[in-house]
């Protein structure tokens, strides 16, 4: 009887997979493993799962030294080589281990030490067709320019990325749905099947696409993936991806990862959001990944959004991308709401709010129309400060404030999460009448309350809605009426479509303005046109106000200002990219990131030094260590490296070299590497 052996990748940080024996077991003829499958091995003292990757008849271990895997998952279908091959495209290319790219992307039940039964979890999946089957809701008559994206779409072959280039409200989700329609059908007719998958930047808004596509598509199984689902619902969901079960799965940037055997078509809306981008662990792009898969299978692939990335822009102006656009809103009658700029330094605002944008929330509240203020800033105040000695409320563990927060009788840090309790007097003279500094939204909120008392006000952000399920209610409540102002962040700035909305607010945005970020600007004139987006999106109704965006500033006489008043992103977009040219910044620079943190800010510094030294580097501008902007946290000082190169293949060669040489050095620096970072 010949022995087996298996390869098997592991999620370890060894940049390297592991040889195991598999045992015919005398008694049971056993089947041979295959490749994707997934194998429960021992890892040090514990046991470990892990995906398959080889299957051979020798290993090179020495056979005193090789262990016996135990388990495998044969009720599991493998995962395909394609499948795998991504996985290693993103681990070559973030500069990872396998496993540590494959492994993460399993549900975790999956790859637990304890093995789950799938029994469950399939028979719920086989439930799933036997939904009641409803009439499919009326689709909308598309209009020229939805219509010509539509056919563009579905007469796609191959490889073929296209930038649906459409402004708030132009209809690009309806695009979405009839394409996706059109794909199903092609491959109903040709007797193969095909899933489609559909990425959006926001956990938030999954119920209101869901929604759409569950009555579009009645009958048709749609599985969602992101990371608010449960696990065994997690599960259920990926199982259906994996077995090309679900048709259509919609997803959070966790979802480019799934097993999709059939995949024929990839739709990501809101492309330019920096959501796509994970920011701890793999620190991947799901949208750079969703364009690689794209290509891999020779599927055509949508990037929706009315203010693309640079990048993406840059692609569809050179031609490497087909450019469809959506010039006009798509709901009868509705046009982009009138911009405004009100001059704070001549309008003095009270409670943080202009008289200017007092009267039009009055006006609003007159005609029973619904109104949003957007505040990028959470909390009640940034900081507490002591005006009779300067003391100022820092976070004791970082290099920030402690943020004041109100309602919950706290300070926080928005970095550690610490919180204290708000001190009564100040701790270095005992003056007891400290002062909140700025304005965060529950202030606003506060504020609001007392001008409007009548008023039925909703503040929505990551405090308000921490419990599961509570941002869904808030929602629901914004769309059903009973809510006359929204306050709120970024989560109420995208995508929703509120139909009753008149007026947006924007307070505070100057900051960006000035940072050294170079994305800064790119990133606020997104907000922007989203948040002004959600304005008048049904169209004027009649004896209503026209529906307009006011925007609080210092600096009305900005650029920036100047062309989201226009709504002019094709302007801004190229004027933004020629700097960019100059300047010498992605996309016309490849970069990479490598950070390191220490308890003493030294350590760090010197790995960085001895990093920036250690290996040749010719085409690679490699940047002076520095300190982070925000350089302790928790206790731990941080700083970072940028090394740069106009050719990405130069760079991913330089790096391939240099982290094999870093993993052999010995620091008390804990580092990583970041490719592509977004945040510098
Ligand atoms: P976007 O994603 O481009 O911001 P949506 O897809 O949310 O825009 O569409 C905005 C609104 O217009 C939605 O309420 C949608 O139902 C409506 N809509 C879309 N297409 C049409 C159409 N052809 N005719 C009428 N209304 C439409
Ligand atoms: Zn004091
Ligand atoms: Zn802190």
């Amino acid at each position: 009887m010949t022995d087996v052996f298996i390869t098997v990748a592991l999620d370890t940080p060894l940049d390297t997979c592991f040889d195991y024996r598999w045992l015919e077991d005398g008694s049971q003829p056993r089947n041979k493993p295959q490749v994707g499958q997934l194998a429960l091995v021992p890892f040090g003292r514990r046991e470990a799962a892990g995906i398959i990757v080889e299957v051979k008849g020798e290993s090179d271990v020495p056979a005193d030294k090789i262990k016996n895997a135990i388990a495998i998952r044969e009720q599991l279908p493998p995962l395909s080589a394609r499948w795998l091959e991504l996985c290693r495209f993103a681990a070559d290319y973030y500069q990872r281990p396998l496993g540590e790219v494959a492994i993460p992307a399993l549900p975790k039940n999956l790859r637990g030490e304890k093995s789950v039964s799938l029994d469950r979890a399939l028979k719920k999946l086989a439930r799933l067709d036997h939904a009641h089957d409803p009439a499919p809701a009326d689709a909308p008559r598309l209009n020229d320019g939805q219509q010509q994206a539509v056919d563009a779409i579905a007469a796609a072959e191959g490889f073929a990325p296209t930038l649906l280039y459409g402004v708030t409200g132009s209809g690009k989700t309806e695009v979405y749905l009839q394409a996706a329609s059109r794909v199903l059908a092609a491959a109903e007719q040709q007797g193969t099947q095909a899933q489609i998958l559909i990425l959006i930047p926001e956990i938030n808004l999954t119920p209101q696409l869901e929604g759409n596509v569950r009555s579009r598509f009645p009958g048709v199984p749609v599985a969602t993936l992101h990371s608010g689902l449960a696990e065994g619902e997690r599960l259920t969901n990926w199982l259906a991806a994996h077995l090309g079960h679900a048709r259509i799965v919609l997803g959070t940037r966790l979802a480019i990862m799934a097993s999709l055997p059939h995949l024929k078509l990839i739709i990501i809306d809101e492309e330019h959001d920096a959501s796509y981008k994970q920011q701890e662990g793999l620190r991947y792009s799901a949208r750079d990944l969703a364009v690689w898969r794209a290509r891999q299978l020779s599927i055509p692939i949508v990037l929706g959004s009315a203010t693309p990335s640079l990048e993406t822009w840059h692609h569809a102006q050179s031609g490497r991308y087909r450019q469809l656009e959506l010039r006009e809103r798509a709901s009868q009658s509705a046009v982009l709401p009138k911009v405004r700029l009100i001059d704070m330094e001549r309008d003095k605002p009270g409670e943080g709010l202009t008289s200017t944008l007092v009267g039009a929330l009055k006006l609003r509240l007159e005609r029973g129309e619904q109104s949003l203020l957007f505040l990028n800033r959470r909390g009640y105040a940034p900081v507490l400060a002591c005006d009779a000695c300067g003391w100022i409320g820092n976070c004791p563990r970082c290099t920030a404030f402690m943020v004041l927060h109100k309602p919950e009788h706290r300070m926080r840090c928005h970095h550690c999460s610490l919180e204290l309790r708000i001190p009564r007097s100040c701790p270095t003279c005992g003056n007891i009448d400290l002062q909140p500094l700025g304005r965060g939204t529950q202030r606003v909120e506060e504020g609001l309350q007392r001008v409007f008392p009548q008023a039925r006000i909703m503040r929505i952000d990551a405090d308000s809605t921490r419990l599961k399920g509570s941002a869904q209610a808030a929602f629901d409540s914004v769309h059903r009426g009973d809510v006359d102002i929204l306050i709120g962040t970024q989560m109420v700035a995208k995508g929703h479509d509120f139909r009753n909305l008149t007026l947006v607010g924007v307070l505070n945005p100057d900051t960006a303005l000035f940072s050294h970020d170079y994305r800064a600007s790119e990133r606020l004139f997104a907000q922007l046109m989203q948040v002004a987006g959600r304005a008048g999106r049904a169209g004027q109704k009649e004896g209503g106000n026209a529906s307009e965006v006011l925007i609080q500033t210092r600096y009305p006489t900005h650029p920036l200002y100047g062309a989201v008043m226009a709504h002019d992103y094709d302007r801004f977009a190229s004027d933004l990219l020629e700097e960019r040219r100059q300047a010498g910044v992605p996309p016309f620079m490849y970069q990479a990131l490598l950070r390191a943190e220490a308890r003493e800010l030294q350590t760090a510094l010197d790995f960085l030094q001895h990093a920036a030294q250690c290996t040749e580097h010719e085409g690679i501008i490699i940047n002076d260590p520095i300190p982070m902007t925000v350089t302790r946290v928790s206790n731990v000082d941080r700083a970072q490296l940028l090394a740069e190169s106009p050719s990405r293949p130069a760079l991913q060669a330089f790096l391939k070299a240099w982290m094999a040489q870093l993993r052999a050095t010995k620091t008390r620096a804990r580092w990583s590497l970041e490719v592509d970072p977004v945040d510098i």
